[in-house]
């Protein structure tokens, strides 16, 4: 192994926990290395939506939250073993990691988004806060075509970046939504200084807009970044303290030493069937994740568990139903296709494989991932499920990567598609029979869910109902915005896995963000934060932006903690 260098402070990731550890260490004034494996920076992070569930954080969107009132929400929906040090530290520190990312310069703003469990004792819809479009070239002609790219369902065309409001205006096909393609077809064109240094879009939007404006700092604070280096093994002294880091770069070993301490941020264990198969109770495949395949392995977790650390809240996934489509030249996670906001729109219901409901279909995705899992641990046939729809919902909305009719009518839909991935037929009988579920239990659950429709209340699971369900309903259907009979021909279905955003368990550590043992005692020197680390909520997505918001903050605590134990905490 080739010789060590030293560094204050040794970041692993590059996603938003380790973008924010690496940022507030350097205002701290530590040497801070970000070590990155892959050979694009900012981790599923920049390639997500990029909003932050920060309760309580004081902008100008808060219309009145409380530490009171956030502690009652989550008293009230987190169930499960819940440490409560964890969860106060993210309370109190939350809005103080908004407050800091606001003064280094990064402009955020509160989105009108109600809270995942609506009907909760505290529950608000202001707490998800979101970061405006930036401009990607700020980063600098050779960095900023390495920020990974998001994927195609968050790009027009697979090119052409769209913001928040963008997204929902063409998936609902609001007015006015024609122009605003045109517009950012337009736009794209006509920066032509941008046009010959990269295809892509200078124009950051969601995640890419967060990470990029992070990044910003990150980089103003001279970090350095290392990417196609990997976390091998972590270097712990005769005392037990971590003391550094072995990695590698294109195979090739060497040490990195960590003076005061070594953040781990390396996501959680998603795209590793290993960990999957020993930690959840139905472990689901790797490639239904819709994170990036190169990144999130386990790899911290394996090496810290190796120096004794322990493990919480691994059983799960932060889950998100998607679907396949094969896309010729792309990547699995060009390949996969989210689904949360499809399955609750109306002239739709969600079956499992014996055609019977499970779930409110427009509830939060996490809990419709987690209501996949308990009833195919019930009946063994679910994972997947499937999505049947008629005429009139391929005519307005996507199912998961089927585009609505005004893009992609049935006639460009490829060829080897149907009957595969989309099925279609004349009636529900013969789709029941295509997809091999029995054709009287889907016939009745239809005939159900069109007289829910004329009465607008769904007697079993309340689907539209409340204001989140109502939020991805079509205001135009009366009575109820997420019910429509499903009775016009031809009827189609899709098959919904129980995919992922990333994994919910990874090292417990305590309210300073440090790496705890078996005994609960901190491992000097070891902080984890993001999915690496075991989250606040248990088994809860309270909110949107439930895992970017604790992954920023708790990569703010551990720099915090670094700074203090050093001697070198400014501010
Ligand atoms: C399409 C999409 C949209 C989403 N939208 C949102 C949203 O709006 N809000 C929200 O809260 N959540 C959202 N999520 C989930 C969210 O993106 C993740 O939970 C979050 O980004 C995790 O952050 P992280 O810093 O822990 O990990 P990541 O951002 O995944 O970063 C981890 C990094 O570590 C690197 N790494 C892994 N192993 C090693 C190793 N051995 N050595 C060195 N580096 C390593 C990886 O390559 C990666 O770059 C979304 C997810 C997806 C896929």
């Amino acid at each position: 192994m080739e010789g060590s260098e030293t560094f204050d402070v040794v970041v692993i990731g590059s996603g938003a926990a380790g973008a924010m550890a690496a940022l507030r260490a350097a205002e701290h004034g530590l040497k801070v290395l970000i070590v990155e494996k892959a050979h694009k920076f900012g981790g599923t992070s920049a390639t997500s939506g990029g909003v932050m569930w920060i309760p309580n954080h004081g902008l100008d969107g808060d219309k009145g939250d409380s530490r009171e009132s956030t502690l009652e929400y989550l008293g009230n929906v987190t169930s499960g073993p819940v440490n409560p040090e964890r969860l106060h530290a993210y309370v109190d520190e939350a809005p103080k990691m908004l407050q800091f990312l606001k003064n280094t310069g990064v402009p955020v703003f509160a989105a009108a988004w109600p809270d995942y469990f609506p009907e909760a004792g505290g529950a608000r819809a202001d707490r998800s806060v979101i970061c405006p479009t930036f401009d990607g070239r700020q980063l600098g002609d050779q960095r900023y075509p390495l920020m990974r790219e998001q994927y195609n369902r968050f790009k027009l065309f697979n090119r052409y970046a769209m913001d928040l409001t963008e997204t929902f205006s063409l998936m609902m096909q609001q007015k006015g939504w024609r122009m605003t393609v045109a517009k950012m077809i337009t736009r794209y064109w006509t920066d032509f200084s941008t046009r010959r240094v990269s295809h892509r879009d200078r124009r950051f939007t969601q995640g890419a807009a967060l990470m990029g404006a992070v990044y910003k700092q990150v980089f103003d604070r001279g970090v350095e970044l290392r990417m196609n280096t990997r976390l091998e093994r972590l270097s712990i002294d005769d005392a037990g303290r971590v003391t550094g880091v072995e990695v590698s770069f294109f195979g090739k070993p060497y040490h990195i030493a960590a003076r005061h301490g070594v953040v781990l941020a390396a996501g959680g264990f998603e795209w590793n069937q290993e960990l999957r198969d020993r930690f959840y109770p139905v472990p689901g495949l790797t490639r239904h994740s819709s994170t990036p395949e190169d990144g999130n392995r386990g790899e911290a977790l394996i090496a810290a568990e190796q120096i004794g650390a322990s493990v919480e809240h691994t059983e799960e996934g932060w889950w998100i139903p998607t679907m396949t489509l094969p896309m010729p030249k792309a990547s699995n996670f060009h390949e996969i296709h989210q689904a949360a906001f499809d399955v609750g729109r109306p002239w739709s219901v969600c079956v499992n494989r014996n055609g019977v409901r499970f779930v409110d279909e427009a509830t939060g995705y996490d809990s419709f991932g987690q209501a996949m899992v308990q009833d195919h641990i019930k009946t063994g046939a679910n994972m997947p499920c499937w999505l049947v729809f008629d005429a009139k919902f391929r005519a307005k909305f996507s199912a998961g990567g089927l585009m609505p009719t005004v893009h992609t009518p049935d006639r460009r839909v490829p060829g080897d598609w149907w009957d595969k991935y989309v099925f279609r037929a004349g009636t529900i009988a013969e789709l029941a029979e295509k997809i091999h579920v029995p054709a009287d239990a889907l016939g009745e659950t239809v005939r159900k869910m069109n007289g829910y429709a004329v009465t607008g209340v769904d007697p079993e699971f309340g689907r539209g109902g409340n204001i989140y369900d109502q939020f991805f309903g079509d205001p135009t259907v009366k009575p109820n915005p997420n019910l429509g009979p499903i009775d016009t021909a031809p009827f189609y279905a899709v098959a919904i896995n129980n995919g992922d955003l990333g994994t919910k368990g990874g090292l417990r550590c305590d309210g300073r963000a440090r790496v705890l043992d078996q005994k609960g005692q901190p491992i000097a020197g070891l902080y984890a934060a993001g999915n690496c680390s075991g989250n606040p909520f248990g088994n809860c997505y309270p909110g949107a932006g439930g895992t970017i918001g604790p992954a920023m903050t708790f990569g703010y605590v551990a720099a915090n903690d670094i700074a203090e134990r050093s001697g070198n905490q400014r501010g």
